[in-house]
């Protein structure tokens, strides 16, 4: 799955959110998330992100790798 990390934190920019095909990219209060079950790892978001936010799970920086829980906890707090 790919996972939105920090520095979508108050900014929200939702570029990502016009290019996911399966709109798995959902609105929290202060950074958006992606659903790790229903993203089909197209890869589309990741560079339309103006503040590179959005990571391959293999690929976040080793200091955003919680991110991972974080973008899938918020869906089992809905
Ligand atoms: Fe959506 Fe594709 Fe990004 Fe997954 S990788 S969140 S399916 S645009």
């Amino acid at each position: 799955t790919y996972v939105i990390a920090e520095p979508c934190i108050d900014v929200m920019d939702k570029a990502c959110i016009e290019e996911c095909p399966v709109d798995c990219i959902y609105e929290g209060r202060r950074m958006l998330y992606i659903h790790p079950d229903e993203c089909v790892d197209c890869g589309a978001c990741e560079p339309v992100c103006p503040v590179e936010a959005i990571f391959y799970e293999d690929d976040l920086p080793a200091e955003w790798a919680h991110y991972v829980t974080v973008n899938a906890d918020f869906f089992d707090d809905l």
